[in-house]
C-alpha cells in the first residue's frame, strides 16, 4: 500500500515536469510550423509538397499532445456559460461519428431530459470526448456505446456504457494515472485529463468494469458553477440564521 502511494507521488511530479517541458517545447514548434506553412505556400505540387504536408500533420499531432499535457497540469475553467448538456452530448457523438462508424459502432444516446449546466463547455467537451473515445476504442466491431443522462437532485449523472474488452481490477486501479496506456499508439493522457477537468468542476468519475464484458463510466456533475454554489450556500446560511 505504502509503495503504491509513493509511486503515485512520483508520477505526479513526473507529470509536472512533463508539463513544464511541454510548455517550453510549444514555442519552437510554433516557429517551425510557421516556416513550414510559409514554404508550403510556395511549393504547390511534387514530392516536396507531400513531405511538407507530412511534417505539418505531425506538428499538429505533437501540438495536440502538448495541449493535453498542459491541460493535465492546470485545467482552466475560464469561460463559464449556460448550455444544454443533452445538446453537448449530441455534438460530441457527431464529432466521434467517423471514429465510431469506422468500426461499425453506433451510439445510443437517447436523452429524454433537457439538463442545463453552468460551467466551461469546452473543457467539459474535452473530458467527455476523451471518455467516450475510449469506450469506442475498447468496443468490439459493430457494437453499441450507450450514453445515458439523468438528473439526480442538483447533479447531472452521465453513464457511458460499452460492451468492450473491459478491465481487470488492477487495470481499473491504474486508469487515470498519467501515461498509463495499454494501446500501441496510446498516450495515456485521455482519462488523466478527463479526471482533472471533472474534479475541477467538483464532479466525480467512477469506472466499473469486467474483463471481457465491458465498462460503465459514471460521471456526476453539479449543475451550477462554483460561483453560483457559493451564492446558494450563502442564502442557505441566512435562512438558517433566521
Ligand atoms: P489512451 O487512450 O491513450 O490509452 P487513456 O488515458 O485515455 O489513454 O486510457 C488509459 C487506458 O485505460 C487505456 O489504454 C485502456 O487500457 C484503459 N481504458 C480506458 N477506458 C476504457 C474502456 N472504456 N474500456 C476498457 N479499457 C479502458
Ligand atoms: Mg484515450
Amino acid at each position: 500500500m505504502k509503495e503504491e502511494i509513493q509511486r503515485a507521488e512520483k508520477l505526479k511530479t513526473l507529470g509536472e515536469v512533463a508539463a513544464s517541458i511541454a510548455h517550453e517545447i510549444r514555442n519552437p514548434l510554433t516557429v517551425v510550423q510557421g516556416f513550414l506553412q510559409l514554404m508550403s505556400a510556395t511549393i504547390v505540387e511534387g514530392k516536396n509538397r507531400s513531405y511538407l504536408q507530412f511534417a505539418l500533420d505531425e506538428i499538429a499531432r505533437a501540438e495536440a499532445i502538448i495541449n493535453d499535457y498542459l491541460n493535465f497540469s492546470k485545467p482552466k475553467l475560464t469561460k463559464y456559460e449556460k448550455f444544454s448538456l443533452s445538446d453537448l452530448i449530441e455534438s460530441i457523438t457527431t464529432l466521434l461519428m467517423p471514429l465510431a462508424s469506422y468500426k461499425g459502432i453506433h451510439f445510443d444516446s437517447r436523452v429524454e431530459e433537457q439538463i442545463y449546466m453552468h460551467t466551461d463547455r469546452a473543457q467539459l467537451q474535452q473530458a467527455l470526448v476523451n471518455v467516450i473515445k475510449n469506450a469506442v476504442e475498447a468496443s468490439m466491431e459493430k457494437s453499441l456505446v450507450q450514453i445515458k443522462l439523468e438528473l439526480k437532485g442538483n447533479h447531472a449523472q452521465l453513464k457511458i456504457i460499452d460492451k468492450g474488452k473491459g478491465m481487470t481490477r488492477e487495470e481499473i486501479k491504474r486508469i487515470g494515472t498519467l501515461f498509463y496506456t495499454t494501446k500501441e499508439s496510446g498516450t495515456g493522457l485521455g482519462t488523466s485529463v478527463a479526471v482533472r477537468i471533472i474534479e475541477a468542476m467538483k464532479g466525480s468519475i467512477i469506472y466499473e468494469s469486467e474483463k471481457g464484458k465491458g465498462t460503465v463510466c459514471t460521471i456526476s456533475l453539479p449543475l451550477v458553477s462554483d460561483e453560483s454554489n457559493r451564492k446558494d450556500n450563502h442564502s442557505y446560511k441566512q435562512l438558517e440564521e433566521l
